[in-house]
């Protein structure tokens, strides 16, 4: 598959963080509104993850500018809306945006008003570009349980009108997914589903006990790779593992690309999706991520449509918005 044929197909993308997914255009902009003047590559510097990062929290220290920008109602509209219809240029047809609610509060707006205002950018694109969109909130591992919990109760009022699902992020290996019980059980008992970051620099102790926390996907999953029994059951429960391929290498989640284990996953029929993770902190799009799984002979067409399909299946989307996808999908390739 040549990049022609990966920017102009179909695609998913279920994993995708706001903060660290801002242009940087839409970063300048609203670094601008607050008399902070920066040149293009000065920016860059702060917010591209180099290619040795050191470790997952050199990578997470890229997101405190974007964060800085989305304090404000219009920061967060424009922000959203930029990043669906970036996505739509490229044929991505639904993207799931996630973001911690909790860390858009500090200058005053509610859980409430960030939700509302990322929704209000995400269907503004909806109106202008073909995407469909859903918001999935995150609780952040290092805030306490409280905090963690008040922000699901809010984000439940606007279950079904924006927001699709939650997820836990932020330090897996100091904070492990046994910690979440009470999150997950929350979000269960409201009846929201869920995907929980699980094995991206933890162990796959981490990915086993997302499972048992009942979780539909698990974002990253590199570490199950090599146990075949978690693996297995992933595939024979219709788990979905958000694969983030150029994001794991920088979080030194895998040693070297060679070592990607999306055809072990996919071949014992995991259904997994291929995302970008931080599209600006990583440098990446969705079309750079099938293009790079293609340059290292870990994709094809035939897989590609698999992936699609798959992650319809995978996604927190209704059923009317799936059967669109798919339908959509169908008659384009004319099955
Ligand atoms: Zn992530």
């Amino acid at each position: 598959m040549n990049r022609f044929v990966a920017y102009n197909m179909p695609k998913i993308e279920l994993h995708c963080h706001l903060d660290g997914s801002m242009s940087v255009d839409v970063i300048r902009e609203l670094l601008a509104k607050k008399g902070e003047n920066f040149e293009e590559k000065e920016l860059l510097t702060m917010l591209q993850a180099p290619v040795d990062c050191e470790s997952l929290a050199e990578y997470l220290k890229c997101f405190d500018t974007p964060i800085s920008c989305i304090q404000t109602k219009e920061g967060l509209r424009i922000a959203a809306e930029d990043l669906a219809i970036t996505a739509a240029k490229e044929q991505v047809k639904y993207l799931e945006v996630r973001f911690a609610p909790s860390f858009s509060t500090a200058e005053g707006l509610s859980v409430r008003d960030v939700i509302e205002n990322v929704q209000e950018g995400l269907s503004s694109a909806e109106q202008k570009a073909d995407i469909y969109t859903g918001i999935i909130v995150c609780g952040m591992r290092h805030l306490d349980m409280e905090t963690n919990l008040r922000m699901l109760k809010d984000a439940r009022e606007l279950y079904g009108y924006g927001v699709v699902g939650c997820d836990m992020a932020g330090d897996e290996k100091a904070f492990p997914n046994s910690l979440y019980a009470d999150f997950f059980a929350k979000a269960k008992e409201y009846g929201m589903p869920y995907t929980i970051h699980a094995g991206e620099c933890g162990d796959s102790e981490n990915v086993k006990v997302a499972i048992e926390l009942g979780a539909k996907r698990v974002g990253h999953g590199i570490a199950m790779a090599g146990h075949d029994d978690l693996v297995q059951l992933c595939a024979d429960r219709r788990i979905g593992v958000e694969m983030c391929p150029t994001s794991n290498l920088q979080t030194k989640a895998i040693r070297e690309f060679a070592d990607y284990p999306i055809m072990e996953f996919y071949h014992a029929g995991v259904p997994v999706s291929v995302n970008t993770d931080n599209r600006t902190v990583s440098g990446t799009t969705c079309t750079d991520e099938y293009v790079r799984l293609t340059d290292a002979g870990m994709m094809n067409e035939r897989m590609s449509e698999r992936i699609y399909r798959d992650s319809v299946e995978m996604s927190f989307a209704s059923d009317d918005i799936k059967h669109k996808l798919l339908q959509s999908y169908d008659e384009l390739f004319m099955i």
